[in-house]
């Protein structure tokens, strides 16, 4: 790992591109419309970026529609694709502390979260999915013997995704991967809070042998650019993470247009369950502010409701206290850093409503509280916990999607499935118990697409991620990510 005055160096050498990537080249929008990039630790505008809108949209779907049609990607031999994302996946790898340093500047995460968690993942997924997609096969239908009945996947055609700030890179790399691997041409939208990343990954992915057309990257407000990717009559799956409002407006635009098929990866607001039987309490406590204070709590899996069997609520509740000092925010870049800025003054606005809401809805500060910002010293804000937490209770209920986390307590097991369930998102759930009949009964009663037990937020390539309810229904990673950009196509051959 560098050190921190190694960080800044870098900081200041890499090159801050902001112009769209369209069809093989980097090119200002149309309009010549720009917004600025700002680092949230320091207010500092970064660069300007291109304000992409329907216009830099068509172009980039025809660019994208005619090297589909001419086969140069989506004729490939799986096998053939495969050496090329396995290149991309080298160069994001040798290019792996410059990606960490622009979303880390972008958007305030700290550097050692980008080098330990985003980068690597980022090249596992593309390493993971690329090596997958020649080991599967088509299907053949067991029909009589005058008949051939084939079952195959097709790529999908033209994919738009549109992705989230809060893990640029590699939300991004999760729907690239697989998209690219089943032969689509891609147009990926990024958010207008952190797209200097994805803009670097473009040109890489040109490096690495992506032919022109198949991989563009077109920065934008998200009603200007995202609204006419979904509206585009030309675009035939969308794949969207982000909020569950904004997944809503996107299947309305799939409906106003051409049915395109949209996935849903959308919020959350995940619990996690304290057993009186939980083997570990200060592991359980480290992970639960873990799981709340990493990435500033601006993690869709983030635990933000805790709930503690009340025979073991007080100590619990001390060792949480104790854990959550390892989270002062402080300057991304410097490595020993764990919680740094939050994206934006807006965010930042956010939080601090929804901390006051909690004060004034009886909730009670254990620590933290409302940040008062300082202008021209960043949006930090300090590991908020808020004890005497209920269901009832709207900041309990809602994404906050800060360091903000509300400790609620239950007396038996029923309870605790009744208060994780009673929300209106299903991403994650965390559990914590030794009692291995309980792991799986709650595991399962529980709404939500993923389970943790004993621990938090855990998965690799092979495993889905994605939710239910009000969280989407959409999955990235595993091979379960491949069918979004798919269509199954039958073959009935008269023999
Ligand atoms: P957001 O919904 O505001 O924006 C997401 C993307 O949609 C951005 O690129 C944005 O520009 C674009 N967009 C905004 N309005 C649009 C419109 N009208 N039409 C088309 N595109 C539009 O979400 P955000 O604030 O960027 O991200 C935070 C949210 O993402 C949280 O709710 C978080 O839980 C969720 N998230 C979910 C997952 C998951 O896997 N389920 C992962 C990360 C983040």
């Amino acid at each position: 790992m560098k050190t921190s005055a190694e960080w800044i160096a870098l900081s200041e050498l890499v090159t801050l591109q902001g112009r769209a990537f369209i069809a093989g080249q980097f090119r200002s929008a149309v309009s010549g419309e720009t917004f600025p990039a700002i680092n949230p630790a320091t207010e500092q505008k970064l660069t300007d970026v291109a304000s992409c809108d329907a216009a830099d949209v068509d172009m980039a779907v025809s660019a994208a529609r005619e090297a589909f049609v001419s086969g140069v990607w989506s004729d490939l031999a799986p096998g053939d694709r495969k050496r090329i994302l396995l290149r991309l996946a080298d160069l994001v790898e040798k290019h792996g502390d410059e990606l960490a340093v622009l979303d880390s500047l972008d958007m305030g995460k700290p550097i050692s979260e980008m080098v330990g968690i985003d980068v690597p993942d980022s090249i596992d997924c593309l390493r993971w999915t690329a090596e997958s997609i020649d080991k599967l096969y088509g299907e053949i239908a067991p029909t009589g013997n005058d008949t051939l009945g084939l079952i195959s996947h097709e790529p999908a055609g033209v994919v738009a995704a549109i992705t989230p700030w809060n893990y640029p890179l590699m939300m991004a790399i999760w729907k690239i991967a697989p998209a690219l691997a089943a032969g689509n041409s891609v147009i990926l939208k990024p958010s207008e809070k952190s797209a200097l990343s994805v803009l670097r990954l473009a040109e890489l992915g040109k490096k690495a042998g992506i032919p022109d057309g198949v991989f563009s990257v077109l920065p934008g407000f998200g009603h200007t650019a995202g609204k006419a990717l979904a509206l585009h009559n030309d675009v035939d799956v969308l794949a969207f993470t982000g909020s569950s409002r904004v997944g809503g407006l996107l299947m309305e635009y799939a409906g106003q247009s051409n049915l395109k098929r949209v996935w849903i990866e959308a919020g959350g607001k995940s619990p996690m369950l304290v057993f009186e039987d939980c083997e570990d309490i200060e592991k359980a406590a480290s992970m639960a502010a873990a799981a709340i204070f990493s990435n500033q709590g601006e993690v869709c899996i983030a635990c933000s409701r805790l709930y503690v069997q009340s025979s073991i609520r007080e100590r619990f509740t001390e060792a949480l206290l104790e854990a959550a000092k390892a989270y002062q925010p402080q300057d991304p870049l410097h490595p020993d850093t764990r919680m740094g800025a939050l994206v934006d003054k807006a965010q930042l606005e956010t939080v601090a409503r929804y901390i006051q809401l909690a004060i004034d809805e009886g909730g009670q500060v254990l620590t933290g509280g409302v940040p008062e910002a300082v202008p021209g010293q960043g949006y930090f804000v300090e590991p908020t916990i808020i004890g005497e937490a209920h269901n009832g209770m709207r900041f309990v209920q809602e994404e906050i999607f800060g360091p903000v986390l509300a400790v609620g307590e239950f007396s038996d097991e029923a309870e605790a499935i009744h208060l994780a369930n009673d929300n209106r998102y299903g991403l994650g759930a965390s559990v914590w118990t030794g009692n291995l009949s309980r792991a799986h009964r709650v595991s399962r009663k529980i709404q939500s697409g993923m389970v943790w037990v004993n621990g938090w937020g855990g998965g690799d390539s092979t495993m889905p991620f994605g939710g239910v309810k009000a969280s989407g229904y959409g999955r990235d990673k595993s091979l379960h990510a491949l069918e979004k950009y798919t269509d199954l196509k039958t073959v009935w051959i008269s023999l």
